[in-house]
């Protein structure tokens, strides 16, 4: 027998219900590791209010240590109003971490299995069936500006792009559209902003230059949201700058009818993912054993696949949680009656029923 490889994986649970759907992720890990024979080595940093409140640093200097030494950083949730209105902010721990890491791009995917689209505010007929990723910039644009004040009180906020950005994310994006549909929606406002101008002209050069085999469209953020509600179905991966990132990416986040389901992942340039669900510290559900695990399994799912490249792996995962979704097994906010930890038991369940 070879000796298994050795992953090393960054565990912050964080605040609220991080620490729950972190520790029930952490078990689905575990009995991956034992099927496929790989050693992951756990370690549990503190961040956010945790981290406050253990050593008063959201951030403290091992947790940073930690994550870039690991292969792959899964995060719970940080924040909640036990902070609010004090000097350290949970927040700032999660900033620095993302800064400290360097990186670049947010992934969401969708995936509308029919038991969500149930629960969509849109019609089944939409979005039953819709398999999408938004990739989002996350170091330029309008948010890291210059912004101030002038003397006679106008205000202002720089937005500015440099082609190695816009670069860098368009051949992550272009990859990862080669391992799916192959069809990539760049998403700008290139009528009235001169960095869309730019943004579309690079992509445009990246696409032809490196990734001819993948379908490319351009679409203005405005249609996009429109499109976006009208048919879904139509896209694959989903390419654009911060903010419209930041504004799609929540539009889409409702498609799928509950925000305990969803996975992200942020990468940065050669070092390790950081992995997230994409709900909040959910305070109001906190200790409860109520919070729905799912969007942090499959943030896992997503650690396994972009972080060390596991792809059978992850794709266990997901399969897990789909059959264990179709059959009701689920938490209160899908209507089910499990808890948290006995919604991870299911897909720990589930996965040692299809190996
Ligand atoms: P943040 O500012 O950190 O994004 P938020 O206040 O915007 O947080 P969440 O903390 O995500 O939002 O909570 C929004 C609502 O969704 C709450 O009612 C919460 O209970 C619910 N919720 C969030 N995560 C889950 C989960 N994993 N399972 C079930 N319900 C959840
Ligand atoms: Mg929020």
């Amino acid at each position: 027998m070879p000796t298994p490889k050795i992953w090393k994986i960054a565990l912050l649970p964080g605040d609220g219900v991080g620490p729950e759907v972190i520790a029930a992720t952490k078990s689905v890990l575990q009995v991956i590791g034992d099927f496929y024979d790989h050693d992951f080595q756990f370690s549990e940093h503190l961040i956010g209010g945790a981290g406050i409140d253990a050593v008063e640093n959201p951030l403290p200097q091992e947790t940073i240590d930690a994550c870039l030494a690991s292969n792959g950083v899964l995060l719970g949730a940080v924040g909640g109003p036990k902070w609010d209105g004090q000097k350290l902010r949970p927040e700032q721990g999660l900033l620095g971490l993302r800064k400290a890491m360097g990186l670049y791009a947010n992934l969401r995917p969708l995936q509308v299995s029919p038991v969500m689209a149930h629960r969509s505010p849109l019609k089944k007929e939409i979005v039953e069936g819709v398999d999408l990723i938004v990739f989002r910039e996350l170091t330029g644009g309008v948010y890291f500006g210059d912004k101030g004040r002038n003397d006679d009180g106008s205000a202002y906020d720089v937005c500015s792009y440099s082609i190695e950005e816009i670069e860098r994310v368009s051949r992550a994006a272009f990859k990862i559209a080669i391992q799916r549909r192959g069809k990539v929606t760049s998403v700008d406002k290139a009528n009235v902003m001169e960095t869309s101008r730019l943004w579309r002209e690079v992509v445009t050069r990246i696409h032809a230059e490196e990734f001819p085999q993948v379908e490319l469209k351009h679409a203005l953020v405005d249609s996009m949201a429109m499109h976006l509600i009208q048919r879904p179905r139509d896209y694959d991966v989903i390419l654009t700058e911060n903010m419209f990132g930041d504004i799609l990416s929540d539009e889409i986040s409702v498609l799928g009818g509950s925000i305990g389901l969803l996975p992200s992942a942020s990468l940065g340039s050669g070092g390790p993912g950081l992995f997230e669900p994409i709900h909040g510290s959910a305070p109001d559900i906190a200790g409860q054993d109520l919070a729905n695990p799912v969007g942090t399994i499959l943030s896992a799912a997503m650690l396994l696949r972009h972080g060390l490249g596991l792809e059978d792996e992850a794709a266990s995962i997901e399969a897990a949680v789909a059959a264990v979704l179709a059959a009701g097994a689920t938490t209160a906010d899908l209507g089910g009656e499990l808890g948290t930890r006995a919604a991870g038991e299911a897909i720990i369940d589930a996965i040692r029923a299809i190996h």
